[in-house]
């Protein structure tokens, strides 16, 4: 299939979906499995004909309106099984610094930024900076962010979000300082002298939550609503996100504005109390938002080298990643969610983790009454290739992110090159019929599929 042929951003528009009144024919494209049909009839949002012309023409009656696709490939739109919608949103009002390749492009950014703010702001947020690109990694602490933002706090979280760069201000809320002690599962980077840089790796960036300020809602239900408009064109209408219950609120909001899209909302560990004393439970809810599961972290990332490993990282024996939970703690986690019939959405990127959770899911398999939980791991970006079979027989199902394989290569080579062979060993385990689902994690990739 010629794949310039792709339909993609062909859509029926808004207002008619709503009002339900429409029959439209789809004609004149390559139908996705089902090559010998002409035509698809659509009555009140639902495929109920997919054939000949002139039978959904008949089908349809008066009430029908042609719509011709000019011979391209017509398919279902996509569902992305593993995203950040809000934070993607937010990005585009936020401090974005993707694209700085050095200390000078973060600077210019953040004044950029600073000088364009079009509302009362009462913290800076954002991110998106890669020590790994640049040349003086050392560099970005909070001085660099104090020479533009002296009066406000600011909390930006790196690329793969396991580390945040807060300015002076932002530590001074918090009330952290040279003395302050790390917490368990993370680290605050000090200088030399023993202060803090301003740099926070793991359950450390989750700290400061509890004290920084978002844009004002509308801001954000708006920068939603533009969002979801530009995914159209790339043939998405739906997407898993993992967000905070607030942000999960955002979605639901800019819903209720009339923006259309389907959702499935996987809730933070924090929120684990309330979601069981509401009984909520997984697959709850409607066409357009559903619950998904709690999603929890197993371990750290590849570019921060915190990925729970096996083997120790080279150059830093002492360094095997770091599993936020221990084996029981996680089991004990998994199954009070179980119990309240909540499925677990875990991330784990190295291969201890991946291991870790296959066992905690096996030993949950034992109790049938949590048969019908659908659990899932994301990301599994490196596995024992001996515990492929054990992933297949564990029933979890795997939620990957092919978008990272070329970011990740050269931090491969560095980090993982003892172990190469088992980095995204995607084909063995779709060879090992472990079920699979594929997505952007944006706003760390692109969400264009
Ligand atoms: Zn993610």
């Amino acid at each position: 299939m010629d794949p310039h042929k792709l339909c993609s951003g062909k859509r029926i528009p808004q207002a008619s979906i709503k009002d339900n009144t429409v029959n439209y024919i789809l004609h004149n494209a390559y139908i996705n499995g089902q090559p010998q049909a002409e035509a698809v009839l659509i009555v009140k949002n639902s495929i109920v004909h997919v054939g000949s012309l002139s039978n959904c023409r008949h089908l349809a009656g008066l009430a029908g309106e042609e719509i011709d696709l000019g011979g391209k490939c017509l398919m279902p739109a996509f569902t992305d099984a593993h995203s950040h919608f809000v934070e993607y949103s937010k990005s585009s009002i936020l401090v974005n610094l993707l694209n700085c390749n050095s200390i000078e492009d973060i600077a210019t950014e953040l004044q950029r930024y600073r000088a364009q703010l079009s509302w009362p702001a009462e913290w800076i947020l954002g991110g998106g900076w890669n020590r790994n690109t640049l040349s003086n990694p050392m560099t970005l602490n909070k001085t660099l962010v104090d020479k533009v933002f002296p009066d406000l706090p600011v909390a930006l979280f790196s690329r793969d979000y396991h580390a945040k760069l807060l300015n002076s201000k932002a530590l001074e809320i918090a009330g952290w300082d040279q003395h302050t002690p790390d917490p368990p599962g993370g680290r605050f980077e000090r200088m030399p002298d023993g202060s803090l840089s301003g740099v926070l790796f793991e359950t450390a960036t989750e700290m400061i939550d509890a004290y920084t300020k978002d844009p004002p809602n509308q801001v954000m239900v708006d920068s939603i609503k533009d969002r979801v408009q530009s995914i159209y064109e790339l043939g998405l209408i739906g997407f898993h996100s993992m967000e905070h219950q607030a942000s999960a609120q955002l979605l639901r909001q800019a819903q209720s504005q009339g923006s259309l899209f389907r959702t499935c909302w996987h809730f933070q560990a924090g929120e684990l109390d309330r979601m069981i004393a509401q009984e909520k439970k997984s697959y709850d809810g409607d066409e357009f938002f559903k619950i998904g599961g709690l999603k929890l972290f197993g371990d750290g990332s590849l570019g921060s080298r915190t990925a729970a490993m096996y083997d120790p990282y080279p150059g830093d024996v002492e360094n095997r990643g770091i599993l936020r939970y221990h084996d029981d703690e996680l089991y004990r986690l998994m199954e009070k969610a179980a119990r309240a019939g909540l499925a677990c959405t875990i991330h784990a990127i190295g291969d201890r983790c991946v291991r870790q959770i296959i066992d905690a899911t096996m030993r949950l398999r034992v109790e049938p009454a949590y048969k019908n939980l659908f659990h899932r791991i994301e990301h599994v970006q490196s596995i024992r290739l001996s515990d492929i079979p054990l992933l297949k027989s564990s029933g979890l199902f795997a939620s990957m992110q092919p978008v990272h394989i070329a970011n990740d290569i050269p931090m491969i080579h560095q980090s993982w090159g003892h172990i190469k062979e088992e980095a995204y060993a995607f084909r063995s385990m779709l060879d090992a019929g472990i079920p699979y689902a594929f997505g952007s994690d944006s706003p760390i990739e692109t969400i264009n599929p």
